[in-house]
């Protein structure tokens, strides 16, 4: 007998959850602290119906204009969704990004820091704003180095403005993430942040034992990506 395709990606996003809570358990940490950001990226609307019935809010996705396509319709269903932007973010698709997302993860560099300060005035929008780190110093990967994110954080805050509440990093793939996601952890901790995002389908579990309050996890709930 073969499995209904939705009932299969549900599964999985229960089997998910439990490992997010029991990671978090063995972590001596309460479950409540860890937040699933379900990563719906590529997938089109009908695929991420199933994981909005089976009461999941809280998605993440990389392309602004991707996003504009998919949630607005899904949102008047599910007014109550989250959506995390965790993709690299132009310039020029800041006030659309401002009206879609409710975080962006992914402030990166001063000159979004000040078109962010510049565009948030003209709404109402106040989405939370995460620091981008490249902690692999990798120069592919977007992020601020390691090294200058302290005095990128203070002139987010102190020049433009913009509460900076949390830090989201994406470790090298060939590299053992743990150091990574402790490394953002410390530059949190002196810079009076609470909220870590770190962790993908991989290695959630180890992120969540180096106190991640945010798990992005895509290919473990909705399979692999085309
Ligand atoms: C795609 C993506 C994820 C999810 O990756 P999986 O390995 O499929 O869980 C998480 N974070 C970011 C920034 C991504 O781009």
């Amino acid at each position: 007998m073969t499995e209904a395709p939705e009932s299969s990606v549900v599964a999985r996003l229960v089997a998910v959850r439990e490992a997010v809570a029991r990671s978090a358990v063995d972590a001596e940490r309460d479950p409540a602290t860890v937040t699933l950001v379900a990563v719906s990226k590529t997938f089109d609307a009908p695929d991420i119906v199933p994981v909005l019935e089976a009461s999941q809010r809280v998605f993440g996705e990389n392309r602004v204009q991707e996003s504009k396509d998919k949630w607005p319709g899904l949102r008047e269903t599910y007014p109550d969704v989250e959506l995390h932007l965790i993709g690299p973010l132009q310039s020029n698709k800041v006030r659309e990004a401002l009206q879609i997302f409710d975080v962006i993860e992914t402030v990166d560099r001063e000159s979004l820091a000040a078109e962010l300060a510049k565009e948030m005035p003209k709404t109402d929008r106040r989405p939370a704003l995460y620091v981008q780190v490249n902690t692999g110093e990798e120069e592919q990967k977007a992020g601020i180095a390691p090294a200058e994110a302290d005095a990128f954080i203070r002139r987010c805050r102190e020049v433009h403005g913009l509460a900076i509440t949390g830090l989201m990093c994406i470790p090298p793939a060939d590299e053992p993430p743990s150091p990574h996601f402790a490394l953002l952890s410390k530059i949190a901790a002196r810079n009076g942040i609470a909220v870590l995002s770190m962790g993908m389908s991989a290695d959630f579990e180890e992120a969540i034992q180096l106190g991640a309050t945010h798990v992005r996890v895509g290919s473990a709930i909705f399979g692999v990506r085309g």
